[in-house]
C-alpha cells in the first residue's frame, strides 16, 4: 500500500489518515472510541487493519497484505539458539557423599 495515501479510519468515517500514520491515529482514536474499539477485530495480516468482528472473515479473504506473505497471525519470537554442545564433562565429584563421613551418631538430632 502507498503509505502516503489516505485511508479511512474505521473508527471514525470521517477521518481519513495517511496510511503511515494510521497506527499513530488508531491509538488515539481508539481512546476516544474505546466501544467501537471492542467491537473491532484486528487483521491477522496487518495489525493496521480493523475491521469490524463480522467483516473479519471477509476482510483476511480480501486482505491486501495477504499475498506478501507478510502474515503477523504467528507472533514474532525468534527461535532461541540450540544449546550449545557440552563440550566438558560434568565435574567429577571427589569426595563422598557428606552422609558416609558423618556417623550416624553426631549426626543424629538430639
Ligand atoms: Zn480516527
Ligand atoms: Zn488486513
Amino acid at each position: 500500500m502507498d503509505p502516503e495515501s489516505l485511508v479511512q479510519c474505521p473508527f471514525d468515517g470521517s477521518h481519513r489518515v495517511r496510511a503511515s500514520r494510521l497506527p499513530y491515529h488508531l491509538v488515539r482514536c481508539e481512546r476516544n472510541h474505546p466501544q467501537l474499539a471492542r467491537s473491532l477485530a484486528t487483521c491477522p495480516f496487518n495489525a493496521r487493519h480493523r475491521v469490524p468482528q463480522p467483516e473479519l472473515r471477509r476482510h483476511v479473504t480480501e486482505c491486501p497484505d495477504r499475498r506478501h506473505g507478510t502474515a503477523q497471525r504467528t507472533p514474532h519470537v525468534t527461535p532461541s539458539p540450540p544449546a550449545p554442545p557440552l563440550t566438558c564433562a560434568p565435574p567429577i565429584v571427589l569426595c563422598p557423599p557428606p552422609i558416609a563421613l558423618c556417623p550416624p551418631l553426631i549426626c543424629a538430632p538430639h
